[in-house]
């Protein structure tokens, strides 16, 4: 089941730069810094309520965000939804018809369990589903 609004990604081309500008807007400073080695980013988290925004940088270039930096401006990434059971939103929302990047769950940041769907499918909007590991 899908419950709430995990967090919204953004992509940034400074996340140094980036955090200042999100530490004025939000009042507050990130609450966690975090480089997923497998997936090439740093993060950042700020909290915001009962969501999150998540600031990502590339390390590498041709990790899928600096791919995405390459072909867009910085901005709204991806929208993540926190799930109650990961494998079986997956399952039903592939016999729904969605395009599943990751057909099984794998590690993300900020200790969850994340998998992606195919924008094409969702209205241009990359999602992420994610699940407290
Ligand atoms: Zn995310």
């Amino acid at each position: 089941m899908i419950r709430k609004v995990e967090h919204i990604g953004i992509a940034v081309s400074d996340i140094h730069a980036a955090n200042a500008v999100f530490a004025a807007l939000l009042g507050q400073a990130p609450y966690k810094e975090e480089t997923v080695e497998s997936e090439h980013v740093l993060t950042s988290f700020f909290r915001v309520g009962e969501t999150k925004i998540e600031l990502l940088m590339a390390t590498d270039p041709q990790s899928a965000i600096g791919k995405f930096l390459e072909k867009n401006r910085e901005g709204i990434h991806h929208i993540a939804f926190d799930v109650d059971d990961i494998e079986a939103e997956l399952r039903r929302l592939e016999s729904l018809g969605f395009s599943l990047i990751h057909r099984e769950a794998k590690p993300g940041a900020d200790g969850k369990k994340i998998a992606f769907l195919h924008p094409k499918r969702t209205a241009g909007v990359l999602v992420e589903l994610c699940q407290d590991r």
